[in-house]
């Protein structure tokens, strides 16, 4: 492959933010060298899960990230996911550097470069800028990295990097704080892919030839109801540990660690019945599943993700509240499998648009052809 290549990963993008009425300069360019489609993200619908496999062209089986937080009751560690060491599969920016290409990664959030920074020829967050390219890009300092301007910031550092150094490969990715609070029809989201479709329009004009592929993590939905998994099973005097793969150290997103997904370690296994009738009377979980059914079913390394795996009805999450329910209008999240359709615009694909399935399969495709 001798294309020069792009994946832009606009964090939490579900398909109504990116429509040809937010996104006409994308949606002009894609209609003109590439196609418009929805793919799928990998189970569960996280950002962290996603990147890895965004970044490897593989499953969760493979790259072994199921989550922001693991857990191995084995040895009784557990811990946030931030640094190198956790992710298992090969990412492009490594299959390029392998071939003595150069690469870009470029993310809102430090966690993005801190574990999946390996193979970048130049590595920059907003959250924790390297000042020596800072002043090389000609950039100023980062907004907050939950202030809108941090989405436009990482971009006009991705196309001064482009314009700079024309990385063979570069990746990109910004927040999803803005979709976290807002829907596709607000000022704020609008905003925000305004931005998307400016500085690709810019980065497109700059080097007409540079594949783009702009795609999303996982998609976003309004719950109405918030179910803490744990206490439920505590107060029924089950013996368990309820881990969302959501959990985050950066709480602002969603604030009661909300998610559609919870993986369950049972700690005594003579309580599996009763755990399985408390599941199946609790309407907010809609499906239980042992692991190594959602490992077959999903991708998933069986190892990792527990014994049972919670799956969300559409309008509810998991999380940490006080209480066993709360009914509310202000929760914006993700995790399930209602958040798993997402976008993807292609500008100069290297494959057919049937090809494209997964989100993942962007990379894979470029790596099977360097
Ligand atoms: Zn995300």
């Amino acid at each position: 492959m001798s294309h020069k290549m792009m994946i832009l990963v606009i964090d939490g993008c579900a398909p109504e933010y990116l429509t040809p009425e937010t996104a006409p300069a994308l949606y002009a360019l894609a209609a003109e060298t590439g196609f418009v489609k929805i793919v799928q993200s990998q189970m569960p619908s996280v950002t962290n899960v996603n990147h890895a496999c965004i970044l490897s062209g593989r499953t969760p089986a493979d790259t072994h990230v199921v989550g922001n937080y693991y857990y191995r009751p084995e040895i009784g560690e557990e811990g946030f996911i931030e640094e190198r060491g956790f992710m298992k599969a090969k990412t492009i920016l490594q299959a390029y550097r392998d071939v003595g290409k150069t690469t870009a990664l470029f993310a809102v959030k430090g966690k993005v470069l801190g574990v999946y920074g390996d193979g970048a020829t130049y590595g920059l967050s907003a959250q924790t800028p390297d000042a020596g390219l800072m002043k090389a890009l000609g950039l100023t300092a980062p907004p907050p990295i939950d202030a809108a301007e941090s989405t436009k910031w990482i971009l006009e550092a991705a196309l001064s990097c482009i314009q700079t150094y024309s990385p063979d490969f570069m990746y990109c990715t910004n927040n999803d704080y803005i979709f976290h609070h807002f829907a596709p029809d607000t000022k704020e989201a609008k905003q925000q892919i305004a931005y998307v479709d400016e500085y690709i329009r810019r980065i497109h004009e700059l080097e007409p030839g540079r594949q783009i592929y702009v795609t999303a993590d996982h998609g976003m939905n309004q719950k109405t109801t918030i179910l803490n998994a744990q206490r439920l099973a505590d107060d029924a005097g089950l013996h368990l540990y309820c881990l969302p793969p959501l959990k985050d150290r950066y709480i602002e997103n969603h604030i009661y660690q909300e998610g559609g997904i919870v993986y369950v370690f049972l700690k005594d296994k003579e309580e599996t019945k009763a755990f399985l009738a408390l599941a199946e009377q609790t309407p907010e979980i809609e499906r239980v599943m042992t692991a190594r059914d959602a490992a077959a079913t999903y991708q998933l390394p069986a190892e990792d993700i527990g014994d049972y795996v919670l799956f969300a009805a559409p309008d509810c999450a998991f999380g940490e509240i006080d209480g066993i329910r709360l009914h509310t209008t202000k929760s914006r999240t993700h995790g399930s499998l209602y958040e798993c359709s997402i976008p993807l615009v292609a500008i100069h694909p290297e494959a057919s648009p049937e090809q494209y399935v997964y989100s993942k399969d962007i990379a894979a495709i470029a790596m099977a052809s360097l």
